[in-house]
Order: structure tokens, then sequence, then C-alpha cells
């Protein structure tokens, strides 16, 4: 391996190499987790039109205080064409139409009716409940911009503002394929020298989550046919993500495999602990990531630079890795070559997070990996973070 490249310097490499997809209309109920290619603009103002934020009647600020006539009664939804008349009130429910003439609305707990008389003992303010029209956006404004994903409050804010479709980025299909001889499938029976394979799930559950649509190729031999095969369907989509077979042994196939397939490899071995042997090229359009075997080293290599990958097809604005600020509550030796990353539990206190590094930090030891909720970011340097030392860390959840 020469010389490794720095973790910031390698995902530089990547995303550099990322080639937007193409996009695509989809109706908003299935638009969940996508990326949106193009502003979606308001359809209508929001609100519709003025409306009541209370429950109450709906007058002129300045027929307060004052006793008056309930002359129109407004429930949601209906047209309230009539003009309020002077001197007058009309009782309101939330979301009805406030009347043109009325200022202001007063809620039913400030207010009293009887034999179709509101007497108001107060002065109202003028616009007080009232919600403006377009008071939240106006026809024609953009109400989620191009390259955001969307979640539950855009999807919401979509569709409160009339949009059906939205024009989103595909989504990257991405083949993950695990090489080992040893790996057995779980519910398989285990012969001596075998393994559960466990990243193929692992790597898909990453990446699923970024909105990759995965799949998950049969398990390859340490055997260059099977390589070869594998390898070239693997090529066929925007991502292929290897497990195993990129160190040095005399059985790692992957990047020579890659190689005589015409895999462009942009670099391998990156200064991070763990999952240095890690491997990137290009095919075409296709993205090529060789992670190491280690289930750990696997999770932070997919974690670190393949999911900002599929984040960035997408044309997301910011694909990341996003890291957050906490404290380490204990003391972190410093790696002089590698930047490290510690798996860690996570706590809210008071004054921030706070970061409590689990044991068992070999990279293979996945079900230690299982407590942790974060990965501490350990730059490369000499000496050690002192316990209580503000840290950097990626969230797991
Ligand atoms: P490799 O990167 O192929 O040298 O593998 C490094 C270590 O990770 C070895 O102990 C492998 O048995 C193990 N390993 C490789 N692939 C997997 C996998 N898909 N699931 C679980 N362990 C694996
Ligand atoms: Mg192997």
């Amino acid at each position: 391996m020469a010389e490794l490249l720095a973790v910031e310097e390698a995902l530089e490499r990547v995303l550099e190499r990322v080639r937007p997809l193409a996009s695509e209309t989809v109706p908003l109920a299935q638009a969940a987790g996508r990326v949106l290619a193009a502003d979606a603009r308001a359809a209508t103002d929001l609100p519709p039109f003025a409306s009541s934020a209370m429950d109450g009647y709906a007058l002129r600020a300045s027929d307060t205080p004052g006793t008056l006539p309930v002359a129109l009664r407004v429930a949601a939804g209906s047209p309230a064409t009539e003009a309020l008349p002077e001197q007058a009130a009309a009782s309101i429910a939330t979301g009805g139409v406030v009347p043109e003439g009325a200022d202001t609305v007063v809620p039913i707990e400030n207010a009293g009716e009887a034999n179709g008389r509101v007497e108001i003992s107060g002065a109202a303010s003028p616009g007080a409940h009232i919600r403006p029209r377009g008071g939240d956006v106006r026809a024609g404004q953009t109400v989620v911009e191009a390259g955001q994903r969307l979640g539950a409050a855009q999807i919401g804010a979509l569709a409160a503002a009339g949009v059906p479709h939205v024009q989103c980025a595909l989504r990257p299909s991405v083949a993950v394929l695990a090489t080992g001889s040893e790996l057995r499938s779980p519910g398989e029976a285990l012969e001596p020298g075998q393994i559960y394979e466990s990243n193929r799930v692992l790597i898909a559950t990453v990446l699923a989550s970024a909105g990759a649509l995965v799949e998950q190729l049969p398990v390859v031999a340490d055997e260059p046919d099977a390589h070869e095969r594998a390898i070239g369907r693997g090529l066929e989509g925007d991502v292929l993500v290897t497990s195993g077979g990129v160190s040095v042994g005399p059985h790692d196939l992957v990047r020579r495999t890659a190689d005589e397939l015409g895999v462009e490899e942009v670099f391998w071995g990156v200064a991070v602990k763990p999952g240095k042997p890690l491997s990137f090229g290009v095919r075409g359009g296709t993205l090529v990531f060789g992670l190491p075997g280690n289930p750990v080293s696997s999770l932070v290599g997919a974690l670190l630079f393949v999911r900002p990958a599929v984040l960035a097809l997408q044309g997301l604005a910011h694909p990341g890795p996003e890291l957050e600020a906490g404290r380490t509550t204990a003391a972190l030796r410093r790696n002089d070559a590698r930047d490290e990353f510690l798996r860690a539990r996570r706590r809210f206190e008071q004054d921030g997070v706070v970061l409590e590094p689990v044991s068992g930090q070999e990279s293979h030891m996945i079900v230690r990996a299982a407590v942790a909720d974060a990965l501490v970011h350990v730059p490369r340097g000499s000496g050690e973070i002192p316990a209580g030392a503000p840290v950097r860390y990626l969230a797991l959840a």
C-alpha cells in the first residue's frame, strides 16, 4: 500500500467522481426520503385565505368592548361569501374564512354569547388570532429547495401547499457483494473454519437508509472466476460495494479482478482505523468501493465514504458525513498514522452530548459495536485527548 490518503482527501476524491443521476416525477405520497431535483413551489397561497386561528368571534376591533349581534356563523370549509355587517360579529371556527370587514377574532373563552348576542368585555386588538392569507408561503414561492431530502415536515409542507408530484433524483442502484470462502449465511450450519456473513445486510442497511435501491448479490468464494462473474454483474449498476478481499493476502482478489474488468482505481488505502485497506475506483458511471471484510471496517467505510456518495448521486446539497460535537468521558490515545473512529455510547446531558467509548474496539467485534450509537472521531496525531475534552462524532442511529 503506497501512502495512505487522509480521510477528508479520500472523501473529496470520491465526491469529485460522482455524477448526479437523472430525475423522475414522483407522487408526493411516495417521495419520503427522496432528494428534490428541482425547487418545489407552492400551488397556492398558504393559508389560501385569511383564516381564524381560534374558535371564537370575528368582528371589528373598534367595536370592542361591547355587545354585538351574531350575524353570521362560519364553520371550517364554509365559503363565507357574506361580508360582516356593521356593528356585528360572526361566530367562527378554527380554520374558518374571516369574513370581509372583520379585523380580529376574539376567542370563545373571552366572549359570552346569549340570545344571539355576544358580549366582549375587553378591547380586542386588530389582527389578533387571524392567520393572514399567504402568511406561511405565497403561491409560486419555493417550499422545498432542490438538493433537499424529503422528511415528514417537507412532505407535509408540500401537501399543504397543494403540490401533488415532485421532481426527484433517481434512486441509485447499488449492488452489494461479499467475498470470502469462509462465509455462510445465518441459518446455515457452520463447518470448521466458517463464520456467518454479516456485511451484506450491514452495508445494505446503511445505504438503503440513504435512498439506495440495494441488491445483495450471492456471496462469492475466494476464487477468480467467481469474482469475475460477480463483480462483472455488480458493475451494471450505479454503485458496486464489495466486502473483503481488498488486503494484500494471496486470496484477496477484488482489486485485481476489478482492474481486469476495466475499473480505474482512484485510491487504495485510507488513513483510518478501522478500514485502512479501503479501495475506490470507477468504471464509466459506476462507483466501485472495496470495503475491508472485518464487519466494523465495513460499517465505518460504508458510513464515511459510500453513504455520502449515494447521497451525492441523488444531488443532496450536503452529503456528509456530518460530525457533531460532544465530550469524551475517557482519555483517548491518538494514533500517529490514522484517524480513528471509536464506538461509543452517547448520552444527552444538560451541557451537551457525552460519549462513553464501549469496551472491545477491534474491527471484528461487531456485537460490541451494536451497543454503540456513535463513532467518536480521534484525529491522528500524538499524545492523547484527555477525558472531558471536546470531540466530534458521527451518530449511528
Ligand atoms: P478480508 O478483508 O477478506 O481479509 O477479511 C477480514 C476479516 O473479516 C476476516 O476475518 C474475514 O473472515 C472477515 N469477513 C470478511 N467478510 C466478511 C463478511 N461478509 N461478514 C463477516 N465477516 C467477514
Ligand atoms: Mg477475505
